[in-house]
Protein backbone atom coordinates (compact mmCIF):
# COMPACT_ATOMS: atom_id res chain seq x y z
CA UNK A 1 0.00 0.00 0.00
CA UNK A 2 1.42 3.28 -0.96
CA UNK A 3 2.16 5.71 2.02
CA UNK A 4 -0.36 9.28 1.57
CA UNK A 5 2.20 11.78 1.51
CA UNK A 6 2.89 14.30 4.12
CA UNK A 7 3.61 18.04 2.94
CA UNK A 8 5.31 20.92 4.91
CA UNK A 9 2.45 23.27 3.69
CA UNK A 10 -0.53 22.70 0.54
CA UNK A 11 -1.36 26.38 -1.20
CA UNK A 12 -4.88 26.24 -2.52
CA UNK A 13 -5.78 28.26 -5.29
CA UNK A 14 -3.63 29.70 -8.19
CA UNK A 15 -4.69 33.32 -8.29
CA UNK A 16 -2.22 36.91 -7.23
CA UNK A 17 -2.94 35.23 -3.44
CA UNK A 18 -1.92 31.79 -4.35
CA UNK A 19 1.18 32.69 -6.11
CA UNK A 20 2.50 35.11 -3.62
CA UNK A 21 2.23 32.87 -0.75
CA UNK A 22 3.93 30.11 -2.86
CA UNK A 23 7.10 32.52 -3.44
CA UNK A 24 7.16 33.30 0.37
CA UNK A 25 7.03 29.64 1.38
CA UNK A 26 9.16 27.92 -1.18
CA UNK A 27 11.58 30.54 -0.54
CA UNK A 28 11.43 29.72 2.95
CA UNK A 29 12.64 26.02 2.26
CA UNK A 30 8.86 24.79 2.83
CA UNK A 31 8.84 22.57 -0.24
CA UNK A 32 5.00 24.19 -1.03
CA UNK A 33 2.67 22.39 -3.05
CA UNK A 34 -0.09 24.61 -5.21
CA UNK A 35 -3.12 23.19 -6.73
CA UNK A 36 -3.75 25.46 -8.80
CA UNK A 37 -7.61 24.06 -9.75
CA UNK A 38 -8.55 21.41 -12.65
CA UNK A 39 -9.51 22.33 -16.63
CA UNK A 40 -12.74 21.55 -16.76
CA UNK A 41 -16.33 22.80 -18.14
CA UNK A 42 -17.66 22.80 -14.74
CA UNK A 43 -14.66 25.61 -13.60
CA UNK A 44 -14.81 27.17 -17.14
CA UNK A 45 -17.89 28.14 -16.61
CA UNK A 46 -17.79 29.38 -13.33
CA UNK A 47 -14.45 30.96 -13.96
CA UNK A 48 -12.61 29.37 -11.56
CA UNK A 49 -10.04 28.21 -14.43
CA UNK A 50 -6.39 28.01 -13.33
CA UNK A 51 -4.59 31.04 -12.66
CA UNK A 52 -7.42 32.73 -10.87
CA UNK A 53 -10.00 35.46 -12.37
CA UNK A 54 -6.64 37.94 -13.90
CA UNK A 55 -6.71 34.96 -16.56
CA UNK A 56 -10.26 36.19 -17.53
CA UNK A 57 -9.15 39.86 -18.47
CA UNK A 58 -6.87 41.99 -20.57
CA UNK A 59 -5.23 44.59 -19.41
CA UNK A 60 -4.69 45.40 -16.12
CA UNK A 61 -3.48 48.99 -15.45
CA UNK A 62 -3.20 48.95 -11.57
CA UNK A 63 -0.84 46.42 -10.39
CA UNK A 64 2.46 48.26 -9.15
CA UNK A 65 5.10 47.48 -10.97
CA UNK A 66 4.32 46.90 -14.83
CA UNK A 67 3.66 50.41 -15.95
CA UNK A 68 2.18 51.25 -19.80
CA UNK A 69 2.95 53.88 -21.76
CA UNK A 70 5.36 55.16 -23.43
CA UNK A 71 8.61 54.26 -21.59
CA UNK A 72 11.41 55.50 -23.52
CA UNK A 73 12.33 58.26 -21.88
CA UNK A 74 12.31 56.71 -18.59
CA UNK A 75 14.10 53.66 -19.95
CA UNK A 76 17.17 55.60 -20.98
CA UNK A 77 17.53 57.47 -18.22
CA UNK A 78 16.39 54.35 -15.27
CA UNK A 79 17.65 51.33 -16.99
CA UNK A 80 20.70 50.53 -18.48
CA UNK A 81 20.89 48.63 -21.54
CA UNK A 82 21.27 45.31 -20.05
CA UNK A 83 18.33 45.64 -18.24
CA UNK A 84 15.54 46.55 -20.52
CA UNK A 85 15.17 42.64 -21.95
CA UNK A 86 13.28 42.40 -18.52
CA UNK A 87 10.88 44.73 -19.85
CA UNK A 88 10.46 42.39 -22.63
CA UNK A 89 6.51 40.96 -21.63
CA UNK A 90 5.46 44.60 -21.23
CA UNK A 91 7.76 47.06 -21.63
CA UNK A 92 5.47 49.95 -22.91
CA UNK A 93 2.82 47.94 -23.27
CA UNK A 94 1.41 47.30 -19.75
CA UNK A 95 0.49 43.95 -18.63
CA UNK A 96 -1.89 41.53 -19.35
CA UNK A 97 -3.55 39.41 -16.72
CA UNK A 98 -2.90 35.88 -18.54
CA UNK A 99 0.45 37.38 -18.84
CA UNK A 100 0.63 38.65 -14.97
CA UNK A 101 -0.54 35.29 -13.82
CA UNK A 102 1.67 33.17 -15.92
CA UNK A 103 4.88 35.17 -14.39
CA UNK A 104 3.95 35.10 -10.88
CA UNK A 105 3.41 30.75 -11.26
CA UNK A 106 7.14 30.91 -13.12
CA UNK A 107 8.50 32.98 -10.52
CA UNK A 108 6.63 30.65 -7.76
CA UNK A 109 8.19 27.26 -9.81
CA UNK A 110 11.50 29.21 -9.57
CA UNK A 111 11.98 28.83 -6.27
CA UNK A 112 10.84 25.29 -6.59
CA UNK A 113 6.88 25.37 -5.86
CA UNK A 114 5.53 22.31 -6.87
CA UNK A 115 2.15 22.26 -8.75
CA UNK A 116 -0.78 19.92 -9.63
CA UNK A 117 -3.26 20.44 -11.74
CA UNK A 118 -6.59 19.68 -10.25
CA UNK A 119 -8.86 21.22 -7.89
CA UNK A 120 -8.79 19.81 -3.95
CA UNK A 121 -12.69 18.33 -3.25
CA UNK A 122 -12.83 18.48 0.17
CA UNK A 123 -10.94 18.64 3.12
CA UNK A 124 -10.51 16.94 6.73
CA UNK A 125 -9.45 20.04 9.14
CA UNK A 126 -10.68 17.96 12.36
CA UNK A 127 -7.29 16.05 12.92
CA UNK A 128 -3.68 16.80 12.14
CA UNK A 129 -2.04 16.47 10.03
CA UNK A 130 -4.48 18.14 7.67
CA UNK A 131 -6.38 15.49 5.27
CA UNK A 132 -6.84 16.95 1.52
CA UNK A 133 -8.67 15.27 -1.20
CA UNK A 134 -8.22 15.78 -4.76
CA UNK A 135 -10.68 15.48 -7.20
CA UNK A 136 -8.69 13.09 -9.36
CA UNK A 137 -8.69 10.82 -6.20
CA UNK A 138 -6.00 9.79 -3.79
CA UNK A 139 -5.57 12.18 -1.05
CA UNK A 140 -2.57 14.02 0.78
CA UNK A 141 -1.89 15.01 4.33
CA UNK A 142 -0.55 18.33 5.15
CA UNK A 143 0.93 20.06 8.28
CA UNK A 144 -0.32 23.44 7.09
CA UNK A 145 -2.97 25.02 4.86
CA UNK A 146 -3.18 28.33 2.97
CA UNK A 147 -6.81 28.50 1.28
CA UNK A 148 -6.53 31.26 -1.64
CA UNK A 149 -9.25 30.08 -3.85
CA UNK A 150 -10.51 33.01 -4.51
CA UNK A 151 -14.29 34.79 -5.66
CA UNK A 152 -16.34 34.38 -8.28
CA UNK A 153 -18.28 37.56 -9.55
CA UNK A 154 -21.75 36.85 -10.03
CA UNK A 155 -23.49 36.80 -13.59
CA UNK A 156 -26.49 36.89 -14.61
CA UNK A 157 -26.08 33.76 -17.32
CA UNK A 158 -26.66 35.44 -20.27
CA UNK A 159 -25.37 34.13 -23.77
CA UNK A 160 -24.60 37.25 -24.92
CA UNK A 161 -23.38 38.39 -21.53
CA UNK A 162 -20.82 35.65 -21.91
CA UNK A 163 -20.19 36.60 -25.63
CA UNK A 164 -19.07 39.86 -24.47
CA UNK A 165 -16.71 39.50 -21.97
CA UNK A 166 -13.85 41.55 -21.73
CA UNK A 167 -15.54 43.66 -24.55
CA UNK A 168 -17.52 46.02 -22.71
CA UNK A 169 -18.55 43.41 -20.22
CA UNK A 170 -17.30 43.30 -17.24
CA UNK A 171 -17.78 42.57 -13.36
CA UNK A 172 -15.00 45.23 -11.74
CA UNK A 173 -15.59 48.91 -12.58
CA UNK A 174 -12.30 49.70 -10.35
CA UNK A 175 -10.48 47.29 -12.68
CA UNK A 176 -11.96 47.86 -15.53
CA UNK A 177 -13.30 51.81 -15.70
CA UNK A 178 -10.52 53.86 -16.86
CA UNK A 179 -9.83 51.79 -19.73
CA UNK A 180 -10.16 53.70 -23.04
CA UNK A 181 -13.41 52.03 -24.27
CA UNK A 182 -15.45 53.50 -21.28
CA UNK A 183 -13.96 57.01 -21.52
CA UNK A 184 -16.94 59.18 -22.05
CA UNK A 185 -19.23 57.02 -22.79
CA UNK A 186 -22.78 55.75 -21.52
CA UNK A 187 -22.49 52.82 -19.64
CA UNK A 188 -24.73 50.53 -17.90
CA UNK A 189 -24.44 49.39 -14.42
CA UNK A 190 -26.67 46.26 -13.28
CA UNK A 191 -28.09 45.59 -9.75
CA UNK A 192 -29.34 47.54 -6.68
CA UNK A 193 -27.07 46.87 -3.49
CA UNK A 194 -24.41 49.31 -1.97
CA UNK A 195 -21.47 47.53 -4.53
CA UNK A 196 -24.18 48.66 -7.28
CA UNK A 197 -24.04 51.84 -6.34
CA UNK A 198 -20.39 52.36 -5.56
CA UNK A 199 -19.91 50.96 -9.01
CA UNK A 200 -22.07 53.61 -10.55
CA UNK A 201 -20.78 56.39 -9.06
CA UNK A 202 -17.23 55.50 -9.42
CA UNK A 203 -17.81 55.08 -13.10
CA UNK A 204 -19.14 58.43 -13.60
CA UNK A 205 -15.49 59.59 -13.63
CA UNK A 206 -15.06 58.21 -16.90
CA UNK A 207 -18.54 58.00 -18.71
CA UNK A 208 -20.47 60.59 -19.56
CA UNK A 209 -23.14 58.90 -18.21
CA UNK A 210 -24.22 55.54 -16.04
CA UNK A 211 -27.46 53.56 -16.17
CA UNK A 212 -28.29 52.31 -12.99
CA UNK A 213 -30.38 49.08 -13.98
CA UNK A 214 -32.69 47.30 -10.98
CA UNK A 215 -35.00 45.06 -10.60
CA UNK A 216 -36.75 46.28 -7.67
CA UNK A 217 -38.43 49.62 -7.27
CA UNK A 218 -36.18 51.16 -4.61
CA UNK A 219 -32.72 50.37 -4.16
CA UNK A 220 -31.34 48.12 -1.53
CA UNK A 221 -28.27 50.12 -0.90
CA UNK A 222 -27.59 51.61 2.58
CA UNK A 223 -29.36 55.03 2.47
CA UNK A 224 -26.83 57.41 2.19
CA UNK A 225 -25.54 55.62 -1.05
CA UNK A 226 -28.51 55.26 -2.31
CA UNK A 227 -28.89 59.14 -2.01
CA UNK A 228 -25.27 59.42 -3.66
CA UNK A 229 -26.40 57.88 -6.32
CA UNK A 230 -29.69 59.48 -6.79
CA UNK A 231 -28.52 62.81 -6.82
CA UNK A 232 -25.57 62.29 -9.28
CA UNK A 233 -26.78 63.99 -12.06
CA UNK A 234 -24.57 61.63 -14.13
CA UNK A 235 -26.63 58.77 -12.69
CA UNK A 236 -29.85 57.82 -14.23
CA UNK A 237 -31.78 54.97 -12.17
CA UNK A 238 -33.66 52.67 -14.44
CA UNK A 239 -35.91 50.64 -11.55
CA UNK A 240 -38.16 47.72 -12.33
CA UNK A 241 -36.11 46.99 -14.78
CA UNK A 242 -33.93 43.84 -16.33
CA UNK A 243 -31.47 43.26 -18.28
CA UNK A 244 -32.46 41.35 -20.92
CA UNK A 245 -29.84 41.28 -23.86
CA UNK A 246 -26.25 42.88 -24.31
CA UNK A 247 -26.33 44.04 -27.99
CA UNK A 248 -22.88 44.26 -29.85
CA UNK A 249 -21.22 43.18 -32.49
CA UNK A 250 -17.14 41.50 -33.51
CA UNK A 251 -16.17 44.48 -34.39
CA UNK A 252 -17.22 47.22 -31.69
CA UNK A 253 -17.90 44.90 -28.77
CA UNK A 254 -20.77 46.00 -26.49
CA UNK A 255 -23.01 48.63 -28.19
CA UNK A 256 -26.21 48.87 -26.20
CA UNK A 257 -28.21 46.46 -24.03
CA UNK A 258 -32.00 45.50 -24.51
CA UNK A 259 -33.87 45.85 -21.21
CA UNK A 260 -37.44 44.33 -20.28
CA UNK A 261 -39.85 45.43 -16.70
CA UNK A 262 -40.72 43.81 -13.77
CA UNK A 263 -43.95 45.58 -14.04
CA UNK A 264 -46.91 44.45 -16.24
CA UNK A 265 -47.23 46.20 -19.27
CA UNK A 266 -43.82 48.30 -18.88
CA UNK A 267 -42.99 46.94 -22.22
CA UNK A 268 -39.04 46.73 -23.46
CA UNK A 269 -36.50 49.53 -23.73
CA UNK A 270 -33.21 50.03 -26.16
CA UNK A 271 -29.84 52.34 -25.12
CA UNK A 272 -26.73 52.46 -26.58
CA UNK A 273 -24.07 52.26 -24.34
CA UNK A 274 -20.25 50.98 -24.93
CA UNK A 275 -20.51 49.10 -21.23
CA UNK A 276 -22.05 46.79 -19.43
CA UNK A 277 -21.00 46.78 -15.39
CA UNK A 278 -22.55 43.59 -13.68
CA UNK A 279 -22.64 44.54 -9.68
CA UNK A 280 -24.82 41.76 -8.59
CA UNK A 281 -22.38 40.08 -5.94
CA UNK A 282 -19.48 37.45 -5.44
CA UNK A 283 -19.19 33.50 -4.07
CA UNK A 284 -16.39 33.06 -2.29
CA UNK A 285 -15.07 29.62 -3.59
CA UNK A 286 -15.31 27.46 -0.20
CA UNK A 287 -17.75 25.18 -1.14
CA UNK A 288 -15.20 22.36 -0.33
CA UNK A 289 -14.43 23.41 2.71
CA UNK A 290 -17.78 22.16 4.03
CA UNK A 291 -18.36 24.45 6.45
CA UNK A 292 -15.06 23.43 8.31
CA UNK A 293 -13.51 27.44 8.43
CA UNK A 294 -15.94 29.77 10.21
CA UNK A 295 -17.08 32.78 7.38
CA UNK A 296 -19.24 35.65 7.88
CA UNK A 297 -22.49 36.38 6.94
CA UNK A 298 -21.56 36.68 3.08
CA UNK A 299 -19.74 33.46 2.90
CA UNK A 300 -15.89 34.73 3.10
CA UNK A 301 -13.71 33.33 5.35
CA UNK A 302 -12.74 35.05 8.79
CA UNK A 303 -9.75 36.08 10.03
CA UNK A 304 -9.24 35.22 13.32
CA UNK A 305 -6.17 37.76 14.37
CA UNK A 306 -6.14 41.15 13.70
CA UNK A 307 -4.04 41.80 10.76
CA UNK A 308 -3.08 37.93 10.50
CA UNK A 309 -4.46 35.24 7.82
CA UNK A 310 -5.31 32.71 10.47
CA UNK A 311 -8.96 31.24 10.19
CA UNK A 312 -10.68 29.44 12.69
CA UNK A 313 -8.76 26.33 12.70
CA UNK A 314 -4.94 26.31 13.38
CA UNK A 315 -2.51 26.13 11.01
CA UNK A 316 -4.94 26.83 7.95
CA UNK A 317 -4.57 30.21 6.52
CA UNK A 318 -6.25 32.48 3.86
CA UNK A 319 -5.54 34.88 1.66
CA UNK A 320 -6.97 37.11 -1.05
CA UNK A 321 -10.59 37.36 -2.05
CA UNK A 322 -12.17 33.84 -0.62
CA UNK A 323 -11.13 36.38 3.08
CA UNK A 324 -11.85 39.64 2.04
CA UNK A 325 -15.16 40.88 0.42
CA UNK A 326 -13.94 44.44 0.31
CA UNK A 327 -11.17 45.15 -1.90
CA UNK A 328 -11.06 42.52 -4.33
CA UNK A 329 -8.33 43.26 -5.98
CA UNK A 330 -5.08 41.48 -7.34
CA UNK A 331 -2.40 43.34 -5.44
CA UNK A 332 -4.05 43.25 -2.31
CA UNK A 333 -4.57 39.68 -3.07
CA UNK A 334 -1.17 39.36 -3.30
CA UNK A 335 0.02 41.05 -0.19
CA UNK A 336 -2.19 38.60 1.50
CA UNK A 337 -0.97 36.00 0.03
CA UNK A 338 2.78 37.36 1.12
CA UNK A 339 1.02 37.53 4.50
CA UNK A 340 -0.24 33.86 4.84
CA UNK A 341 3.18 32.20 3.49
CA UNK A 342 4.83 34.22 6.42
CA UNK A 343 2.34 33.09 8.74
CA UNK A 344 2.52 29.71 7.83
CA UNK A 345 6.52 29.77 7.82
CA UNK A 346 5.73 31.01 11.51
CA UNK A 347 3.52 28.64 12.31
CA UNK A 348 5.80 25.60 11.38
CA UNK A 349 8.72 26.92 13.01
CA UNK A 350 6.71 27.38 16.23
CA UNK A 351 3.75 25.33 16.28
C1 LIG B 1 -12.81 40.39 -15.35
C2 LIG B 1 -11.99 40.77 -14.16
C3 LIG B 1 -11.05 41.76 -14.29
C4 LIG B 1 -10.28 42.12 -13.20
N1 LIG B 1 -9.33 43.09 -13.37
C5 LIG B 1 -8.56 43.46 -12.32
C6 LIG B 1 -7.59 44.48 -12.46
O1 LIG B 1 -7.43 45.07 -13.53
N2 LIG B 1 -6.85 44.79 -11.37
C7 LIG B 1 -7.02 44.19 -10.16
O2 LIG B 1 -6.31 44.49 -9.21
N3 LIG B 1 -7.96 43.23 -9.99
C8 LIG B 1 -8.74 42.86 -11.03
N4 LIG B 1 -9.70 41.91 -10.86
C9 LIG B 1 -9.86 41.31 -9.52
C10 LIG B 1 -8.72 40.28 -9.31
O3 LIG B 1 -8.71 39.42 -10.41
C11 LIG B 1 -8.93 39.52 -8.03
O4 LIG B 1 -9.00 40.42 -6.95
C12 LIG B 1 -7.77 38.55 -7.79
O5 LIG B 1 -7.58 37.70 -8.89
C13 LIG B 1 -8.03 37.70 -6.54
O6 LIG B 1 -6.97 36.83 -6.41
P1 LIG B 1 -7.06 35.50 -5.56
O7 LIG B 1 -5.69 34.93 -5.59
O8 LIG B 1 -7.69 35.75 -4.26
O9 LIG B 1 -8.06 34.53 -6.31
P2 LIG B 1 -8.45 34.22 -7.86
O10 LIG B 1 -7.70 35.08 -8.79
O11 LIG B 1 -9.89 34.23 -7.87
O12 LIG B 1 -7.91 32.75 -8.03
C14 LIG B 1 -8.41 31.66 -7.34
C15 LIG B 1 -8.19 30.43 -8.19
O13 LIG B 1 -8.04 29.32 -7.33
C16 LIG B 1 -8.40 28.13 -7.98
N5 LIG B 1 -9.31 27.33 -7.16
C17 LIG B 1 -10.56 27.64 -6.72
N6 LIG B 1 -11.09 26.62 -6.00
C18 LIG B 1 -10.14 25.65 -5.99
C19 LIG B 1 -10.06 24.33 -5.42
N7 LIG B 1 -11.07 23.81 -4.70
N8 LIG B 1 -8.95 23.60 -5.63
C20 LIG B 1 -7.90 24.12 -6.34
N9 LIG B 1 -7.92 25.35 -6.90
C21 LIG B 1 -9.01 26.09 -6.72
C22 LIG B 1 -9.10 28.53 -9.26
O14 LIG B 1 -8.23 28.34 -10.35
C23 LIG B 1 -9.39 29.99 -9.04
O15 LIG B 1 -9.48 30.67 -10.25
C24 LIG B 1 -10.46 41.50 -11.94
C25 LIG B 1 -11.43 40.50 -11.81
C26 LIG B 1 -12.18 40.13 -12.90
C27 LIG B 1 -13.19 39.03 -12.76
Amino acid sequence: MSETPLENVVIIGSGPAGWSSAIYAARAQLNPVVYEGAITEENRMAGTLPLGQLALTSEVENFAGFPAGNLGGYLDSALPASRRGMMAPHGGEGVTGPELMELMRQQAVNFGTRVITDDIARVDFSQRPFRLFPSEGGELQAKCVIVATGASANWLGLESEHRFKNRGVSACAVCDGALPRFRNQELVVVGGGDSAVEEATYLTKFASRVHLIHRRDELRASKIMAQRAIDDPKVMIHFNATLEEVLGDDAKGVTGVRLGSTVAGGGETTLEVAGVFLAIGHTPNTAFLNGQLETNEKGYLVWKKHFRTNTSVEGVFAAGDVADDYYRQAISAAGTGCMAGLDAERFLAHG
